[in-house]
């Protein structure tokens, strides 16, 4: 199933053409939750048996009628692997990989959603910002010291991530924290394909293309750790939540973004996140 937020950040489930208000029927409109898409990952199990009827109540909407936002609005953090695929290594002439690194944070005010603006911050202007294709996990459990060969069983499902990046150089060497937190640096989207929808995430196609130039392009099998390891990793250290994301590193073909281009991603099975790119005035 594909679930998504809309508008005013309701939550809604993709189906065909068309969302259906499934917020409205299980929370109603004065909902006291902080960010819907957290509060039925929670409760995801004692819903999904009764989706359909869920469906049968909701009012919808066509999918071209409504502004899709980014599917989590406010998750407790967002833990990204720093990289994850040995083509990135070679290209960035790094010595690391994840297995080593582990894991980098993103503000969680860094994201937006389908369509939204990426804006080049004029604090930083002259200095090089990229785009970064990846695939996102979206936490379904809480999970701390999780194995690699159990961590299916705390995976809500996945979505399509930019990790946009101010790259470091020869006078900057800022840490990744704040070169990739600035407002705007996290479009994703457009909704979260539930984990048994997906299937093997391991083996999907990815590519990223700004305005009709094809820039990078993997299949996520490359990964240096696998989508089990970056959760052992991660959950050895924090305490996974649902509702979090991980977004599972980039591979080769990293290259700047500037005013007026269009930065699309496409993920097998997942779906487009299209954003334009802005400079701030
Ligand atoms: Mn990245």
């Amino acid at each position: 199933m594909k679930f998504a937020l809309f508008n005013d950040f309701q939550l809604g489930l993709v189906q065909d053409s068309r969302i259906y208000d499934i917020g409205l029927v299980l929370f109603g409109a004065e909902h006291p939750h902080p960010c819907l898409m957290k509060a039925f990952i929670d409760q995801y199990d004692s819903y999904k048996t009764n989706v359909e009827e869920l469906i049968k109540e909701a009012p919808s909407f066509a999918l071209s009628e409504v502004r899709l936002r980014q599917p989590v609005s406010k998750p407790g953090k967002i833990l990204a692997a720093p990289v994850n695929y040995y083509s990135h290594q070679r290209e960035m002439n790094l010595h690391n990989t994840a297995r080593g690194l582990g894991f980098f944070l993103k503000a969680n005010t860094s994201l937006i959603g389908p369509g939204d603006p990426i804006v080049l911050p004029a604090y930083k202007a002259g200095r090089r910002i990229d785009h970064e294709l990846e695939l996102a996990i979206v936490i379904g459990k809480k999970a701390k010291n999780v194995k690699a060969a159990d961590a299916g069983d705390y995976l809500f499902g996945y979505t399509c991530l930019n990790d946009v990046t101010l790259r470091p150089d020869e006078q900057n060497e800022e840490e990744r924290c704040l070169r990739k937190s600035f407002d705007t640096f996290t479009p994703m989207g457009p909704w979260i394909v539930t984990a048994d929808e997906v299937g093997d995430a391991q083996n999907l196609e990815m590519a990223l293309h700004v305005n009709d130039e094809r820039r990078q392009k993997i299949n996520t099998k490359e990964m240096v750790c696998g989508i089990g390891e970056l959760v052992e990793i991660f959950s050895h250290v924090a305490t996974l939540e649902p509702g979090d994301i991980i977004a599972t590193g980039t591979p080769d073909g990293v290259a700047p973004i500037r005013r007026g281009d269009r930065v699309r991603i496409e993920i097998e099975r997942i779906g487009v996140l299209a954003n334009p790119v802005e400079a701030e005035s």
